[in-house]
């Protein structure tokens, strides 16, 4: 335990997810280890865990893991490349992956569903946490009568070994895009997205055309294992961190000894609507020291002047520490609905000016030194 300050701050875990425990994702991906199950039945009291939180440290800016038996990985050959894989597979010549499988994420009072997707790529189509894939749903491009539909990026969900931990498989965290006629309200089918609906009903065994990997703004920087990493998202924007964070916590990755601190602020409807809150939930349990994790739920929190709590509330809840953190060097990470930067933005430009501090000479340095990273869409 080096260099860690110690503070009262409350880490603010929400004690009110029951449902998002009960719901048992990513079942078929059981890994047991001296007695221990990643997924399914965690036993984890979250009231109990959440008492002893509130009078634990707050910033640590480089301690060392606790040792927890973690998930071999193979091949370990995919840590040997120096730069990551990029577009291997085009638009023109995409590579067919298989469905391993789908399931839904959300419980019945989450708006709208989202769904995790596992996809078989043969070990073929090689990525690096951070990196989307481009999906090219079946069909002819309405717009471009002959040609195919065009390609649709997703963030890769998985660390580069995948959910069952062989190299072989990715995974993809996809909201179905829906159509409600503003007049009526109601839902019109025809107007629905096509790749968000055709990957939500696929089924294990169906064939899909892949291309990428694509993307460098989100790469894991790896060059620090005790750096700092705070991640925003909303909703799906979650996706690179799963990867990140599995490869942080459960993965038992040779070349890439975690050692600093991960803080994911979470931002989604309401707790039926949280994402791999169970695994989310683990790493606190057993990295408490490493990682941290913030919820907003816009219809079951509220910020401090009474209204719905964005991800933003929560930034500015911790606004000091943040910034901090960002003075020491810590990588930022935004990723999720386009329309989430703004109001953060807002927030952090304000929380600058209080501290006297010009907001644009922070951001243009933070991007100076490549601690600044987006990806919205
Ligand atoms: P489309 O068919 O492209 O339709 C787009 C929208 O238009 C839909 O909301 C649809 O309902 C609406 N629409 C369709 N027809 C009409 C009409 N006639 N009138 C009005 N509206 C209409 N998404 C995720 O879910 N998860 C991710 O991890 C993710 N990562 C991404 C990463 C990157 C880098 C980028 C750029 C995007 C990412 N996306 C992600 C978004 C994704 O690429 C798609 O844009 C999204 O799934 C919608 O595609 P679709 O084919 O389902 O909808």
């Amino acid at each position: 335990m080096a260099h860690c300050i110690l503070s009262q701050v409350p880490v603010g875990v929400p004690i009110s997810c029951d449902s998002s425990f009960r719901r048992s994702v990513l079942k078929t991906h059981n890994v047991t280890l001296h007695d221990k199950s990643w997924t399914s039945g965690i036993p984890f009291n979250l009231k109990s865990a959440n008492t002893r939180l509130r009078s634990r440290f707050v910033v640590c800016m480089s301690v060392q893991q606790a040792s927890k038996p973690k998930v071999a990985v193979s091949p370990v050959t995919l840590e040997d490349a120096k730069e990551p894989p990029l577009h291997l597979y085009k638009n023109k010549e995409p590579y067919t992956a298989t469905i391993v499988s789908v399931e839904s994420l959300v419980g019945p009072k989450a708006p709208g569903e989202t769904c995790h997707i596992v996809i078989d790529h043969g070990r073929n189509v090689p990525y690096w946490e951070g990196q989307s894939y481009g999906i090219i749903p079946p069909g002819e491009n309405p717009k471009k009568p002959g040609s195919p539909q065009n390609v649709r990026l997703y963030s890769i969900a998985s660390s580069r070994y995948g959910d069952n931990f062989d190299g072989k498989t990715a995974s993809l965290c996809v909201r179905r895009a829906v159509y409600y006629d503003p007049e009526t309200g109601k839902e019109d089918p025809s107007k629905n997205g096509v790749c968000s609906n055709f990957l939500c009903d696929s089924k294990p065994g169906d064939k899909i055309q892949l291309t990428g990997p694509s993307g460098k703004i989100m790469l894991l920087p790896e060059d620090d294992p005790n750096a700092t990493h705070i991640m925003i998202a909303t909703g799906t924007g979650v996706a690179p961190y799963r990867g990140y964070l599995r490869r942080m916590f459960m993965e038992d990755v040779p070349k890439f000894k975690f050692g600093g601190l991960a803080w994911l602020f979470l931002g989604v409807a309401n707790s039926d609507s949280l994402l791999y809150d169970d695994e989310f939930s683990k790493y606190l349990q057993d990295y408490p020291d490493n990682f941290r994790y913030d919820r907003a739920l816009s219809r079951e929190h509220r910020n401090k002047s009474g209204g719905k709590m964005y991800v933003q509330d929560k930034i500015e809840e911790y606004s000091d520490e943040i910034f901090k953190l960002l003075d020491g060097g810590a990588h930022i990470y935004f990723c999720g609905l386009k329309g989430m930067m703004p109001g953060i933005q807002d927030t952090l430009k304000r929380v600058a000016e209080e501290r006297g501090e010009s907001w644009e000479q922070k951001l243009t340095q933070l991007k100076k030194n490549k601690q600044w990273h987006v990806e919205v869409y």
